[in-house]
């Protein structure tokens, strides 16, 4: 059974600060790094390695002292690397163990969504197709197999930086750069996933569903985060971003909360008044019609447009009645307007704003 407390050259009731600087005054000694090619320091490093590991946890420390054998093939099973890593990890070296790899965050998906206004009236639940990446489910999105883990960098030993030290006439310079053989991952993948090439990630086709609320507008769009592309090697998943395209409809025009519809009458009905139905999105209202109608004149339902978007607040429906002229005439039509034409008249100057003011009091 090895002495860990000879190796580390401390006595029995040494306290953790005690042993710590111990192993770091030898770690500095036998480094590889200070001994390149020195087997027999490397095996040193190992050694008073193991001996810190036991010595430095208070659990591991009672059962060695109770006679208990460690078995560390597991713990070097990286080789000296890992004791390199160890050491770095206990010294704050600026090893980020979490990190195994550079890992990216997914892209944005970019989907348009078409909608009926009747949609955008109630709002609506649409479920998207869409192609994304997903976390590859062979090595849960690694990127390498389970039985084939990544190890430490032999370049940089895990830092995923290297210091280089160039000689010039004014002196050595030393400039940390990233790694050149790992990327600054610290880790090199020796067998990639063959399922997702190494990524830890595959397309797949999805189904997402949206809440899309009532009062959307063309262009707007919703972000819904974390449901885009799932980054390289398990890397933060990009959003989706659904945008909305409405769809033409067959008898309204938007405009903001508002719909404009156009309504014929015909001259009869404009001129003695009368009651019409006027279609809205959710069924018929009826509106009345005063005596004296003008083509093109305007009247404002209120509260039967669209909701504004985020409140109780409604649009109104817009009508633009347009008086019918006929374009056949029966015989028994014919006479009638005759008739009529005979004892009316329409004023000679007609006043450029009055059509003008009908619409805007109207309107306003
Ligand atoms: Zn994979
Ligand atoms: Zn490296």
């Amino acid at each position: 059974m090895k002495d860990y407390y000879k190796i580390l050259g401390v006595p029995r009731d040494a306290g953790i600060e005690e042993i710590k600087s111990a192993y770091r005054r030898l770690a500095m000694k036998y480094h590889p790094d200070r001994n390149p090619g020195d087997k027999d320091a490397e095996e040193k490093f190992k050694e008073i390695t193991e001996a810190y590991e036991v010595l430095s946890s208070p659990e591991k420390r009672r059962r060695y002292d109770a006679g208990a054998e460690f078995d560390f093939s597991d713990f070097f099973s990286g080789g000296i690397s890992d004791a390199i890593r160890f050491f770095m990890e206990q010294f704050g070296f600026g090893y980020e163990p979490s990190e195994e790899f550079i890992r990216q965050r997914g892209e944005d998906i970019r989907v348009v969504v078409e909608l009926e206004l009747e949609e955008i009236l109630t709002g609506v639940e649409k479920r998207i197709k869409l192609k994304r990446y997903v976390s590859c489910p062979v090595c849960f999105g690694r990127g390498y197999p389970p039985d084939a883990p990544p190890e430490v960098c032999p370049t940089c030993h895990g830092r995923g930086r290297v210091k280089r030290v160039t000689e010039s006439i004014f002196g050595s310079f030393s400039t940390i750069s990233t790694c050149p053989t790992c990327g600054g991952a610290g880790r090199i993948v020796s067998k990639k996933c063959p399922n997702c090439r190494g990524t830890g990630r595959v397309k797949e086709e999805s189904t997402v569903s949206v809440r899309i609320p009532p009062g959307v507008s063309d262009g707007q769009y919703l972000r819904l985060s974390g449901k885009g592309d799932v980054g390289v090697h398990g890397g933060r998943p990009g959003d989706l971003i659904v945008v909305f395209r409405e769809k033409p409809h067959k008898v309204f025009e938007r405009s903001g909360d508002d719909l404009l519809v156009t309504v014929p009458i015909s001259f009869a009905d404009a001129a003695l008044g009368t009651r019409i139905e006027v279609p809205t999105l959710s069924g018929e209202v009826s509106l009345k019609i005063p005596p004296g109608t003008q083509s093109g004149q305007l009247f404002r339902i209120r509260g039967k447009g669209l909701p504004h978007l985020n409140t109780d607040l409604y649009g109104d429906i817009v009508v633009e009645v347009i008086v019918w002229v006929p374009q056949k005439l029966s015989k028994r039509e014919r006479e009638l307007i005759k008739e009529f034409s005979a004892v009316t008249s329409v004023p000679k100057n007609p006043d450029r704003s009055f059509f003008k003011k009908l619409k805007k009091r109207l309107l306003g």
